[in-house]
């Protein structure tokens, strides 16, 4: 198994370390991993965020750890060389679709949600959000109208296709999280009662339904969607959802849970080939100084096992050891705690 490790800028280094560190602890069998640059780091190096040489190490692999990019002291620079391209490009290159954010409220943490916690200690959801059409990537323009005000559009589209290949993915998702006897259940968000889009997508989601007899689809419009989600997030499994309706969902869902260093994410591209980071970005104001959680780095590491090969018994030990550190008390100052980064590697690595 060859995984690319693309630890970026920041604390992107320092939380990737631990990760693989987890991962090596595993004993997988063929474990392979090829580092290369990205970001501002590979900018410095290369003379740009994706340099050729890091794209081909990505197509050469089967999934890609990645760390962060982001550097404000390459801000001057033109928008195509700044260090956040490389996540553009690399969704671009690799056909990245699918993005995939799980929430959850690990035991002892309730607290640290907005929501009360009774209610945030049942949060266990996963976001499955289209990435590369919708309203986005339409056609879009501005222009003056005779009587001079400024008019500006953006066309909303999505052809059945791309409908179709992200239900797979939100229904493989649901499949997977199946558990003590109960199916997977996926919830579609749409606003289907106003938009042509959402009428072709929830269509789309009833003919999908047919081969995850399994599964159980429900559908919600998004208005609603997003008031249940602070009303009752435990009533949610996989929600499967559009990129703009998914772009604001799963920012609300990530801060029900309360930290940022906790929160993983998987691009998947057709087939099983993905893209692990964590959603938080370099952190330039902790960087160096070994104080950044790695959590939701090596929860992403669980999520490319799970996802690109298949190991669902691997993905949950990991899951398994972070949240037996976290019962334990080692917490990282994002949580209120006082453990670095490494001593929070050696906690989840002495667990697995
Ligand atoms: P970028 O431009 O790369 O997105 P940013 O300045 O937006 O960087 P984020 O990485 O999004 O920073 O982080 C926002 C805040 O959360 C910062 O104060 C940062 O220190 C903190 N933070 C982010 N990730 C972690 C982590 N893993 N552990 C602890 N704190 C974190
Ligand atoms: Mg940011």
């Amino acid at each position: 198994m060859r995984i690319a490790v693309f630890a970026g800028d920041g604390i992107g280094p320092e939380v990737t370390a631990q990760a693989v560190r987890v991962l090596q602890a595993l004993d997988l069998p063929g474990l392979e991993l090829v580092e290369g640059d990205v970001g501002g780091a590979a900018y410095r190096k290369h003379g740009h965020p994706l340099p050729p040489e890091t794209l081909a190490i990505a197509r050469s692999s089967e999934a890609i750890l990645f760390g962060a990019v982001g550097d404000f002291t390459l801000d001057h620079l033109e928008r195509a060389l700044r260090p956040e391209q490389a996540v553009l490009g690399l969704r671009k290159e690799l056909g990245l679709f699918a993005n995939l954010r799980p929430a959850r409220v690990f035991a002892g943490l309730e607290d640290l949600s907005t929501l009360r916690p009774d209610v945030a200690g049942r949060i266990d959801l996963l976001i499955v959000r289209e990435l590369n059409g919708d309203v986005y990537f339409g056609e879009k323009g501005m222009r003056t109208l005779d009587d001079g005000r400024r008019q500006g559009w953006d066309m909303m589209s999505y052809a059945e296709d791309e409908v179709r290949r992200i239900a797979h993915a939100g229904f493989k998702a649901a499949q997977g999280r199946a558990r003590d006897g109960q199916p997977g259940k996926l919830c579609s968000v749409d606003k289907a009662n106003v938009l042509e889009t959402s009428q072709l997508w929830r269509d789309v989601m009833i003919e999908v339904a047919k081969d995850y007899p399994e599964v159980a689809l429900t559908h919600m419009y998004v208005d609603n969607a997003a008031m249940q989600l602070v009303k009752d997030p435990g009533a949610f499994d996989v929600i499967v959802t559009g990129n703009l309706f998914g772009d604001i969902l799963s920012d609300q869902a990530s801060m029900c849970v309360g930290s940022i260093g906790l929160l993983a994410s998987a691009s998947l591209a057709e087939g099983s080939f993905g893209l692990y980071e964590p959603i938080h970005g370099s952190a330039p104001d902790i960087a160096g100084q070994g104080i950044a959680n790695p959590m939701a780095t090596i929860l992403s590491a669980a999520m490319l096992l799970r996802h690109s090969f298949g190991l669902e018994e691997q993905a949950a030990r990991i899951e398994a050891a972070v949240a037996g550190a976290l019962a334990d008390g080692v917490k990282g100052g994002d949580l209120g705690g006082s453990a670095g980064t490494q001593e929070i590697g050696d906690a989840i690595v002495a667990r697995l």
